[in-house]
């Protein structure tokens, strides 16, 4: 299966996860700050304060591709009676062991 490239559409899904109400910054709370779509982070317009979209999520560290959590998380959430780690293998294309740990 190919998995298209909606690296972009993840992390603007991501940060709106993140912040629900729109972007907080961290460390000092403004509310308003610049996505960095290179270096996939936050910037705080008042304090400069760099957040990574995928720091202190399950995200990060991760070898998986942020695309292939989006698709695992999305046949997780779609399949009603469960899907397997095995079912979620083949579909995103990764090894059983990662889809299990998943
Ligand atoms: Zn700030």
């Amino acid at each position: 299966m190919r998995i298209p490239d909606l690296s972009e559409a993840c992390a603007a899904e991501l940060a709106s996860l993140c912040w629900p109400d729109g972007f907080r910054c961290p460390q000092c709370g403004h509310d308003h700050g610049w996505y960095c779509s290179t270096r996939r982070h936050y910037e705080c317009a008042r304090c400069s304060h760099q957040t990574s979209l995928t720091a202190g999520t399950l995200f990060h560290g991760s070898h998986v591709p942020l695309t292939k959590w989006f698709w695992a998380l999305y046949w997780v959430g779609t399949d009603t009676g469960g899907i397997s780690a095995l079912r979620l293998s083949q579909l995103i294309d990764v090894q059983w062991r990662t889809a299990d740990s998943m």
